[in-house]
């Protein structure tokens, strides 16, 4: 397990690097903004953006040094030591563990146990924390908004910089009660999260950079796309199109349709931006509302708003908080 002094020491000569994995809106580049302005030393943060989406993936990265020297690098953090993630459906949608050395530490905010975690990821050379953040955020901001939850374990098992200096980055970034409750949300992440240590400290001496790879995902090249550079989900045409895309696992909520309640007003279907709300065409030639489509639902909760008769009801997709590692086994507290 790491230590305050052995990472002081560490920082002398080398360079701390982290990365975070989050979807847009949830602030994953503020948690990495908020990184370098806790950290009483020298760090640069960069945010890399896909698709600029509410909900789509995002990642950032941050290099913290106590040589001003060895943070001069703007390219993104190819082995992270710590490497945390504010959303834990990207666990199975993107590579998390990606030039983790051994040692390194995944932080994840889920409500799954350590272990079940290391098997997700499959890799057991690598320590993990838990925190419970999406609860935390609900319980205490009111809204699913976890990046400075997830700073709250990084302070746990990281030392980069303590609960009192990530607090004054927080009062200086938010004011008023916005700022008092992602204190108290802080601290409350501090005390609930769970750490799993395989005993081994990554080599803080590397820095990897993965060879440069060709991708090719077999997508149009710019000829074959259209004047106006639409790609119609045609799949005579192009295989690839947006309804493709598993934007059911962008949100925090399982979206419910009652049946009864409905009165068929479609207000849903009109407001709907991912075209989630099925309707089927009935006997009477008419279109009716038949259910919601959860592949493309990102729970953004507008048809619970718009329906009139409340026939429209969320349940959280995450259960409650299973923190501890099974006590037959080595390793966790
Ligand atoms: S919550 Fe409702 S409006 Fe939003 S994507 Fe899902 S079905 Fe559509
Ligand atoms: S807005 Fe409500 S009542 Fe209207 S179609 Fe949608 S679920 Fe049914």
């Amino acid at each position: 397990m790491l230590t305050p002094e052995h990472v002081k020491k560490i920082l002398e000569d080398y360079t701390i690097n982290l990365r975070f994995h989050a979807r847009g809106g949830q602030g994953g580049v503020t948690a990495s903004n908020l990184c370098v302005e806790a950290f009483y030393g020298y760090g640069v943060c960069q945010p890399m953006f896909g698709a600029e989406r509410m909900g789509s993936p995002t990642e950032s990265y941050v290099r913290l040094s106590k040589n001003a020297d060895l943070v001069r690098s703007n390219e993104q953090v190819y082995g992270p030591h710590f490497v945390s993630v504010l959303d834990p459906s990207l666990l199975t949608e993107v590579d998390v563990t990606a030039g983790i050395p051994k040692g390194g530490w995944l932080i994840v905010n889920t409500e799954m146990d350590q272990l079940t975690i290391q098997d997700t990821v499959k890799r057991k050379d690598i320590n993990i924390a838990t925190i419970d953040a999406t609860r935390i955020a609900l319980e205490v901001l009111g809204r699913n908004i976890t990046n400075t939850i997830i700073l709250g374990a990084l302070v746990r098992v990281s030392h980069l910089f303590t609960f009192e200096e990530l607090s004054d980055a927080i009062m200086k970034r938010f004011k008023g009660e916005v700022a008092g409750k992602n204190v108290q949300a802080i601290k409350q992440a501090i005390e609930e999260t769970c750490i799993y240590d395989i005993g081994i400290d990554p080599d803080f001496t590397l820095d990897s950079k993965v060879p440069w790879q060709q991708v090719n995902l077999g997508l149009p090249g710019y000829k074959d796309l259209d004047k106006a550079g639409v790609w119609y989900c045609d799949e005579d045409a192009i295989p690839v199109g947006s309804d493709q895309v598993n934007t059911g696992s962008w949100g925090e909520w399982d979206v419910i349709w009652d049946e009864e309640t409905c009165t068929d007003c479609a207000l849903c279907w009109h407001i709907c931006p991912d075209f989630a709300i099925i309707r089927n065409k009935g006997e009477d030639g008419l279109w009716h509302m038949a259910g919601i489509d959860s592949f493309h639902c990102k729970s953004c909760l507008n048809c619970l708003e718009i329906c009139p008769v409340h026939a429209i009801d969320k349940k959280l997709k995450q259960g409650p908080a299973a923190c501890a590692v099974p006590e037959d086994q080595e390793g966790g507290n």
